[in-house]
């Protein structure tokens, strides 16, 4: 039995954060492979580290002076070495930092700093190996990650190091330079030494105990998830549901490897389960709700639209060619409607209008902006009658008009478009019954 455990900033963020981490590893002779990510903040109004490495970077390649800025980070990781009486010294390290910085490397190098010296602190405080992730992660050209080279040379050098610390959110190109993921990316980390040395799981440990079934910024208190399914999953975090990043789940969504969100500070929390798929039917008949604001949706009109062959790819295509993604499009025996991002849209509008007009010739276009698209999303929704029923009477009696409707093919979720204004009105009434009524 072999588990990856990655953990978030906030988990590191001090010497009391690395001693609570230290007793999870501990407690779990399986626990053979820790993926870190960079300090991140100790309290409210913080900076993170990886923040602070992008700032102090910019002052250097403006070849401002940074001397102050790189002290200031390299106390964050003295207090972290005086609070753990760790014998590692960076002395050296920060040495190194300060040259590359003033030779200006590059962002990527230096945002990747936070992960990599966190690494090493994490490995002598565990007792672990330490694996330089530009050793093992493997980037193409084009910054897109080579997974297959680093399949081949991540799994080999974990079979040389049994236990061992691979610091998150890093790699190198083919020229050797480090390279980053997006932001959040050491989930992404965790997720390919999951895979590399075929973990059991892979837990992902965070300040939260998993996924929410709906922002807690809109619900007091929210339930959490016990199990989702990669599929749902994928639906949330596309309207917004945080907590790990997109690309993490596809490495080990293929070979079958189950995703635990745990939390670093509540660790006898169950957290979340993310698995392939599962009998186990879910609380509710919802799993979650997530939504996005700022939606924008173009109407067409054409009489006889419905017997003109091609004309919904001739207005898809005005979208196409201004490098625009639709969202959802429903439409009507001579209408049809695109849903656009907004802040997307806006520069691109009249380019888009006048594509529409040239290649489809519509009898008449009209917009309206201002609007947000909420996912109801659940397994449990294929085999249950009425929750389409029971979402819209709930919105009517909140007083929500519902501007567009789309159930997708797999019955797996339903996307509500409503006004921005009326968002939040909207979520609380789902959620209510669903979840407070207990339905
Ligand atoms: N430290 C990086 C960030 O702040 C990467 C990560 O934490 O996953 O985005």
């Amino acid at each position: 039995m072999k588990k990856v455990v990655k953990f978030g900033g906030s988990s590191l963020a001090s010497a009391e954060q690395f001693e609570k981490v230290g007793k999870i590893v501990k407690s779990d002779k399986h626990r053979v492979y820790v993926v870190p990510s960079a300090p991140g903040k100790r309290y409210d109004g913080d900076t993170k580290v990886t923040d602070m490495l992008y700032a102090t970077y910019a002052l250097a390649s403006e070849k401002k002076p940074f001397d102050k800025e790189l002290n200031a980070i390299k106390s964050r990781y003295q207090e972290i070495i005086d609070g753990l009486k760790l014998k590692t010294s960076l002395d050296d390290e920060f040495k190194t930092i300060a040259d590359n910085f003033a030779n200006a490397v590059g962002s990527d190098y230096a945002a990747s700093r936070g992960e990599y010296l966190n690494g090493i602190l994490m490995a002598a405080y565990l007792g672990y190996d330490f694996i330089d992730a530009a050793t093992v992660i493997f980037f193409k050209e084009d910054g897109t990650l080579d997974s297959k080279k680093t399949q081949q040379v991540l799994s080999e050098t974990l079979k040389e190091h049994p236990k061992a610390v691979v610091p998150g959110f890093y790699g190198a190109l083919p020229d050797g330079s480090v390279h980053t993921f997006s932001r959040g990316g050491s989930d992404i980390t965790g997720s390919l030494v999951a895979k590399a040395c075929k973990a059991d799981v892979y837990e992902n440990w965070t300040d939260v105990s998993g996924f929410m079934v709906a922002d807690p910024r809109i619900i007091p208190n929210p339930e959490s998830i016990e199990t989702i399914t990669y599929r749902e999953l994928r639906e949330l975090a596309y309207m917004g549901a945080g907590v790990l990043h997109e690309e993490a789940i596809f490495p080990v969504r293929k070979e079958g490897i189950p995703i635990n969100i745990r939390n670093t500070n509540a660790p006898e929390d169950e957290g979340t389960w993310i698995v392939e798929s599962t009998c186990q039917k879910s609380k509710y008949v919802i799993t979650g709700i997530a939504g996005k604001k700022g939606f924008c949706a173009i109407n067409i009109e054409k009489d006889r639209m419905n017997s003109e062959i091609g004309f919904g790819r001739k207005v898809l295509q005005a979208f196409e060619e201004q490098d625009i993604s639709f969202e959802h499009v429903p439409s009507g025996i001579d209408t049809m409607t695109i849903f656009v991002h907004q802040s997307e849209f806006a520069q691109k509008e009249q380019k888009v209008l006048a594509g529409i007009h040239k290649l489809a010739e519509p009898d008449y276009i009209d917009m309206e902006t201002d609007l947000a698209l909420i996912a109801v999303v659940g397994r449990g929704m294929k085999s249950t009658r009425g929750t389409a029923g029971r979402i819209f009477s709930a919105l009517a009696h909140a007083n929500v008009n519902v501007k567009m409707i789309d159930q997708g093919s797999s019955e797996l979720n339903i996307i509500i478009g409503v006004k921005n204004e009326d968002f939040e009105a909207a979520i609380r009434a789902i959620y209510t019954i669903f979840v407070d009524t207990q339905l």
